[in-house]
């Protein structure tokens, strides 16, 4: 157990970990950051070039950014440590988080911000091709296939959200659905098939990746006779849901149906008192590096006029 009551810790180091970290060290806090053993600094970690986080206007490395933020928050006084959190206690005045050597932290506010997964496929060949053709996020890629065929799977709101938004940019965009009609709402649905750019591949589901250096073709296989044909395509998005990582916060926190963390209107409040919640954690919708900064900022506050309500 470590004797020091700590004003803050925050769990995870992606853009809605690090400016909690900012704003909370900025405000004497002193938080104590666990950012992930594997995954520090988050998601933006695994991708190559971010357009459209403000104040960049050439650009950026997601590794760049992340390492920016990082040094940012140090600079003011966090404190960083390369582990999870395996286990918690929130309940209480005191909150407890432990971390993957056993060693126990307290503190009377925690921030969660770990963020969510994008559901993947699972087959092998995504690892390679993942940043070379192959993503999750039609928003964040998109204008990287100005003029190319691409493809995107999944049949509900979102794959159809993805489809339209990438015909902006795609010469073509098939949709590859695992049945014959599309769960998304009646509304989006006729959109997309009244798009011209947009084109359906019913009944398959993509078993393999191929091209050289980046994707050039999806196999895909009919889910009724098992048979397969090849796709040519230079991107490939799939839009098959993501998954909160709120794992370790179930029975503790409220969530909802579908993990994700609730909070209190606008606020980063959840159902229990000191304990905030942001970034993609608590995010269906729009799931943006910039979003998560602006959650965790909004955390950090919370945090602030929580602590000082105490007082
Ligand atoms: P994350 O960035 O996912 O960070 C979660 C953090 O929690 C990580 O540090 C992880 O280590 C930590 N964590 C998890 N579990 C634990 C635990 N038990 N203990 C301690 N720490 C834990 N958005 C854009 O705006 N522009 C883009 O160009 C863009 N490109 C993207 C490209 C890719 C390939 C991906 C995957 C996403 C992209 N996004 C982009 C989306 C953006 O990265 C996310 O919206 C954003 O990172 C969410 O921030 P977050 O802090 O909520 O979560």
């Amino acid at each position: 157990m470590n004797d020091q009551l700590r004003d803050v810790i925050i769990i995870g180091s992606g853009p809605a970990g690090c400016t909690a970290a900012i704003y909370t060290a900025r405000a004497g806090m002193s938080p104590l950051v666990l950012e992930g053993s594997l995954d520090a600094g988050g998601a933006l970690m695994t991708t190559t070039e971010v357009e459209n986080y403000p104040g960049f206007p050439e650009g950026i490395q997601g590794p760049e950014l992340m390492d920016g933020m990082r040094r940012q928050a140090e600079r003011f006084g966090a404190e960083f440590i390369t582990d999870d959190a395996t286990e918690v206690d929130l309940a209480g005045d005191v909150k407890t988080v432990t971390d993957g050597t056993g060693a126990v932290h307290r503190a009377r506010t925690v921030i969660l911000a770990t963020g969510s997964g994008y559901r993947h496929l699972g087959i092998p060949a995504e690892e390679r091709y993942s940043g070379k053709g192959l993503s999750w996020c039609a928003t964040c890629d998109g204008f990287f296939f100005r003029g190319k065929p691409i493809a995107v799977v999944g049949g509900g709101d979102a794959a159809l959200e993805e489809a339209l938004f990438l015909t902006r940019f795609a010469d073509s965009v098939t949709l590859i659905h695992r049945r014959d009609r599309l769960r998304g709402s009646e509304i989006m649905v006729e959109r997309a098939k009244k798009n011209p750019k947009i084109d359906f591949a019913w009944n398959s589901v993509v078993v393999d990746l191929h091209g050289d250096d980046r994707l050039e073709s999806v196999t895909l296989q009919d889910t009724r006779d098992g048979s397969t044909r090849e796709l040519a395509v230079e991107g490939l998005f799939e839009a098959i849901g993501s998954v909160p990582r709120s794992e370790l916060f179930k029975g503790q926190v409220a969530l909802d149906e579908a993990g994700y963390v609730l909070v209190e209107g606008s606020s980063t409040r959840t159902d229990l008192p000191g304990v905030f919640a942001c970034g993609d954690l608590v995010d269906h919708v729009y799931r943006q590096a910039i979003s998560a900064a602006g959650t965790g900022c909004r955390a950090a506050l919370d945090a602030e006029n929580h602590l000082a309500s105490l007082q």
